[in-house]
Formats: structure tokens, sequence, C-alpha cells
């Protein structure tokens, strides 16, 4: 922080300590204003001296607390906070807290202020305690919660998150019952670390009790499934999400085409997956479904099918995968020829593939549910679906 910066915002500061009143009345009462001013001009030496450490701590010292200084103890401290000197922060508002005179408003208030210096420097626990205190305060309980929540997140303290954002629905009025479905889709994904599959299967029937659309849920619950042996369960849960979100639908296409290859059902895998390719289109569908045609009836049938596709809808995967399938036929020099096409495809192909988050922006190899660049649920979806 600069001194000018400093200067402006200790102003009314001096003004509220009576120090500007006493000095137009220094005539009059010369010997009384002394001691105030001389502190003022103190700090101020030390911070036109670049030594702002000293100057705050004058400050602090000679500005009594009173109902006129509150707000700019409370506005220095959210400043020092914003630049990232916490320790600062956390020494104005521990303050500010220590004084009788505050009234009951003013002290949550500072409350809440030194909660988000913990939460900064990293105190959960103690930025936790402050926060359950004042959601039980109606005025301050919609911001508690959510930084409330934001601790239980970083934390991975799943139940304790869903039982913050259940009370934040209450609180603000807004359902994120999306959010509850993705705490316990965590929870599940912890059990399913630990092979403990009925407990990960429970947390998933109440991840999709919370939020029927939940994607994330239908492909964990095929997965548990399919590691079980049942694979007509799982071809089940993951068809489900063509009804949950049709763009996710490629992240279990693959999947499906194994698990009707492990029923050995060859027929069921290929009505399956030329009725959904019909219905809903999509580039991960025709991939997969190229794949089937070229196993049950050879590369020209799914030649075919991929260059009747591409007539239909141009575009750089089917392109690409009709490369590979004249590979399996190409030899010698046409072989070199179209192994440099495909490496030129490739690389052109690299732009639409990954995932991108609608809200920021974010561009990922992986799938993420939560945002790395936002930190908001539920706003990435796979990329060569939505072009
Ligand atoms: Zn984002």
């Amino acid at each position: 922080m600069n001194a000018a910066d400093l200067l402006w915002l200790l102003l009314p500061l001096a003004a509220a300590s009576g120090w500007l009143a006493a000095r137009f009345e220094q005539k009059r009462h010369a010997r009384h204003s002394l001691d105030l001013p001389s502190a003022y001009f103190k700090g101020l030496n030390f911070l036109l001296n670049e030594q702002p450490d000293k100057a705050i701590e004058i400050f602090i010292r000679v500005l009594e607390v009173n109902s006129d200084t509150v707000e700019t103890h409370l506005a220095l401290g959210n400043l020092f906070r914003r630049r990232g000197e916490v320790e600062r922060a956390i020494r104005i508002h521990q303050n500010l807290i220590a004084r009788p005179t505050l009234d009951k408003d003013q002290r949550s208030q500072a409350l809440m202020e030194l909660g988000q210096d913990y939460l900064k420097a990293g105190l959960f626990d103690r930025a936790e305690n402050l926060f359950l205190e004042l959601a039980e305060i109606r005025a301050h309980s919609e911001q508690a919660l959510k930084l409330l929540l934001r601790i239980y997140q970083q934390e991975k303290e799943w139940e304790k998150a869903i039982s913050v954002v259940r009370k934040l629905a209450r609180v603000s009025g807004k359902n994120r019952s999306d959010m509850v479905a993705h705490f316990y889709c965590e929870l599940a994904e912890l059990d399913y670390a630990r092979k403990n599959y009925s407990a990960a299967r429970e947390h998933l029937r109440q991840a999709l009790a919370a939020d029927d659309k939940c994607v994330r849920a239908s492909i964990l619950l095929g997965d548990i499934d399919a590691r079980e042996g049942r694979y007509r369960q799982a071809i089940e849960s993951w068809r489900r999400i063509e009804e949950q979100d049709i763009h996710y639908l490629g992240e279990v296409a693959g999947r499906i085409a194994d698990g009707f290859r492990h029923l050995d059902d060859e027929q069921g895998l290929y009505e399956y997956f030329q009725l959904s390719l019909k219905r809903h289109g999509g580039v991960s569908l025709a991939l997969a479904f190229a794949d089937v045609i070229s196993s049950r009836e050879g590369v020209d049938a799914a030649e075919k099918f991929i260059v009747e596709w591409l007539r239909r809808a141009p575009n750089v995967h089917g392109l690409n995968k009709l490369l590979e399938l004249n590979l399996v036929k190409a030899r010698d020099s046409a072989r070199t020829d179209l192994l440099l096409l495909k490496g030129i495809i490739e690389e052109l192909r690299g732009q639409h593939l990954g995932y991108a988050c609608a809200q920021c922006g974010f561009r990922g190899k992986s799938l993420h549910w939560l945002c790395p660049g936002c930190n908001r649920w539920n706003t990435i979806k796979p990329v060569q679906e939505n072009e």
C-alpha cells in the first residue's frame, strides 16, 4: 500500500478522532490538543518514510474505537485482507472485537470480517467456528453459510457440505440440489475407492433422489454394476444419461458397447447404437457405431457408414475415423501418404477434443465435475458433442 492510499483512508479517522476539530480551535485550546496531533504526525512521518508497519501500529493505538470509527476500522481491515496482508487484518479485527463498546451488529460484522481473515490465512478451524456462530444470526446467515460451504468443499467434508447447502437453500430460497447430488457422488467415490460397493450404491441412490438429472451418479452406478458383473443393470444405468443430459452420453458409449459384448449380445449392441444414433446423433455415438459395424460387417461397411455421416455432417472426427479405417487396408506408399494426412488431421482434431466450461471457458483433457477455473459444479461439458 502506498502512502497516499493510506493517507486518504486515515483522513476520516483523524476527523472522527476529533483532531481536526481540535485543530480549528487550536488557538483557544492549544495545550489540550497536542497529544493526538503529535501521534498523528509521528504516524504520518513513518508513512512518508515508507515504514507503513510502524505507522499503522501508531494509528491503531491512538484511534479510539467508537461508533464513528468502527466503519473505518472495518474498511482498513478489509483493505489489508484484500491486499493479502492477512496478519494485519486479523490484528485490526481482533482489536475491534475486544472493545466492550461495540453494539451487537458491529460485533457480528467484525466477526464476519475476522472469519474471512482466518479463511484467507488457511486457519479453517477458527473460521469455521466463527461462521457457525454467525450462521445463527439472521442478518449474516446467508453469507456465513456460503463461506462454511467453501470451507467444507475445500476440506472435502461432504456430509457437512450437504447439510450446509440444504440450510442455504432454506435461507436464500435458491435450490441447489444438483450440488447436494455431487456431494453424495463424492462420498460414493470414496466408498468405491475403498471397494465398499454397497455403501457407494446407497450414496448414489441419495444423489439421484436429490437430483434425478445427476449424470455422474448414473455413470458411477453403472461402473459398480459392471465391476460386479451385472452388465444388464450397468447398461440400464448408463442409458439413463440419454434422459438426463444427452451431451454426456458419449462418455459412456464405449462402456455400453463393452457391456453388450460381455453379455455376448452383438445384436442388442447393434440395435442400441443404431437406434440412439438415430434419436440423438452425436459424434461419440457415431464413432462407436463405426466400430460396431466394423467388427460385425467389416471395414468396408464401416467406411460406407462414415462417408454417409460425413456427407450429412462434415467434421474432423469423422474424417479421422475414415483415415483410420483406410489405414487398415492400405499398403506401402498409400499407407505413408495416409499416415502423413492422419498426422495433420489429428492436430486439427486436438482443437475439437476435451472438455470446456460454459461459464469461464476453462479447457481440459479430462472431465471435471467441479470447474477448476471458476469453482462451479456441472458447468463442464465434452467439446466434441457441443459443436
Ligand atoms: Zn468454469
